[in-house]
């Protein structure tokens, strides 16, 4: 086992064969919180073993959606299939310290005997006498070049280890085939890449999902047989849909590049995952990137399966929309705001302020960056729709509204001062003398300024609509209910 003084290295393992799924994103967190915590080194490999599966464009998708939810990794990135001649070199090591052997069967008699098995409802298991042959023979097959796998040489007892999540896993050899590392053509299979590249990177502690428990015991014989220390296993648990199906496209999004183009933060989404599969013990839901490190420890690891809900994932990037400094937001929103047309760039930062101001307005009532731009339209357009739900709720007796939308107007258009202060004294003191409820002039209002009877306080409004829009908006709206009341 690792000792204690160790520095600890962690690595991300996947394999590119599609997008970077959210569940690989999730096992790259925890490794990558583990490596902060402890002042270790997380790791990049990129397991492109399987070249008829694997793609460049693949872990291109990978690296750019770690690099969107500020995962780094420490050293150069491994490619597993620049490491064939070392996966040969371990497996011809176990074969020098006899705990493998060549296996000349043929494959076609390997099939056969599988085929035979199955067909009587039995599973199949390598017998390691089919392989038995003397020194004499084999060294004949040898210099004849006949084709031969190796086969690890399973030894009897059991294959144990105290993995931290699940504590002590125990699994009988017996139950385990003298499993192929290195086939006839030469490649080695997963278990024997793995455990070679986990070596020779110095791994001390492997994190992945528990769909691989089955493998640790292999892989833990393979350390063994090299004389290479075994290091600590944490297996989290799968991601399940709120169904609790495994997560798979009929839940939504399952590509962390569908929802980086979603309008999420990455803060966010890097604090939904962490609470896939783990806890910081107590009630705490939001946190920062600082505080997941600060919080993380595998203890909090669950055993049970994380439930992807996109809900919870929309609630928590609101949170996050409202905790961050404007300063970090505002790389995410001005391209939404650019996206709807409303500003370019450069007019944003001319009106530093102002556009600051406003996202602090707007931030708080939206789940996701784009909202922030749908609920900001009407503070860029010159002019307002009015939705017809909003006109029947505050609009219903046009002659009186457009009469106490003009006393809006003319009260507003003398004041010398636009702040809120001043504006909501004009306007309570009108709604005194006309003896109705302030909600009688500025639900009406709202509607003539946003076209909607949902918006910020209407006095925040007001002021970032500014005076001259505002005014004008206000004689559009008088326009308009005139013109309805005459027809
Ligand atoms: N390449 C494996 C996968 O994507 C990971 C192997 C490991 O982490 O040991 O599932």
């Amino acid at each position: 086992m690792t000792s204690a003084s160790q520095r600890p290295r962690v690595r991300f393992a996947p394999s590119p064969t599609g997008f970077l799924h959210v569940g690989g994103a999730r096992t790259a967190l925890f490794n990558w919180l583990y490596a902060r915590k402890l002042g270790g080194d997380f790791l990049l490999r990129i397991e492109d073993t399987d070249r008829q599966r694997s793609t460049d464009e693949s872990t291109r998708a990978i690296f750019q959606g770690l690099e969107w939810l500020g995962l780094n990794w420490d050293e150069e990135v491994v490619h597993q299939g620049a490491n064939l001649a070392q996966h040969q070199r371990d497996a011809q090591r176990l074969l020098d310290v006899g705990a493998a052997y060549r296996d000349f069967t043929p494959l076609a008699e390997i099939e056969r005997l599988r085929n035979d098995a199955e067909s009587r409802g039995l599973a199949f298991r390598f017998d390691r006498r089919m392989a038995l042959i003397s020194a004499s023979e084999e060294a004949g097959k040898l210099v004849h070049g006949e084709p031969y796998a190796i086969r690890f040489k399973v030894p009897e007892g059991s294959t144990e280890w105290n993995d931290l999540v699940h504590e002590r896993i125990v699994f009988p050899n017996a139950d385990i085939e003298d499993f192929v590392v290195l086939r006839s053509d030469g490649t080695p299979v997963y278990n024997m890449a793995v455990v070679s590249d986990d070596i020779a990177m110095r791994i001390t502690t492997v994190m992945r999902g528990d769909d691989h428990i089955s493998n640790t015991p292999k892989q833990i014989l393979l350390y063994r047989a090299l004389g290479a220390e075994v290091p600590q296993f944490a297996h989290v648990p799968m991601i399940h849909g709120p169904d609790g199906k495994k997560l798979s496209k009929r839940h939504g999004a399952t590509a962390v590049g569908d929802y980086q183009y979603q309008g999420l933060l990455p803060g966010a989404m890097l604090n939904f995952l962490a609470l896939l599969g783990w806890s910081p013990g107590d009630d705490t839901e939001v946190m920062t990137m600082d505080e997941l490190i600060a919080k993380f420890d595998v203890h909090g690891l669950q055993k049970k399966a994380g439930i992807f809900d996109t809900k919870k994932l929309e609630w928590m990037n609101g949170q996050h929309l409202a905790k961050i400094s404007l300063d970090e937001l505002e790389p995410f929103v001005t391209p939404a705001f650019e996206r709807a047309g409303l500003a370019t760039a450069a007019e944003l930062h001319a009106r530093h302020d102002w556009y600051f101001g406003l996202l602090e307005l707007l931030r708080v009532r939206a789940r996701t960056t784009d909202e922030i731009a749908t609920l900001a339209a009407h503070f860029f357009r010159d002019s307002v729709e009015y939705d017809p739900e909003a006109m029947g709720k505050q609009w219903r007796d046009v002659a009186a509204t457009a009469d106490i939308l003009q006393a809006t107007r003319d009260r507003l258009a003398s004041l010398p001062e636009w702040d809120a202060h001043t504006m909501e004294d004009a306007l309570r003191k009108l709604a005194e003398e006309r003896e109705i409820s302030g909600g009688k002039i500025f639900q009406p209002l709202r509607v003539a300024l946003t076209g909607l009877t949902v918006s910020p306080g209407i006095f925040d409004v007001l002021l970032y609509v500014g005076r001259e829009r505002s005014l004008g908006r206000l004689d559009a709206a008088v326009a308009y209910l005139s013109q309805d009341a005459g027809t």
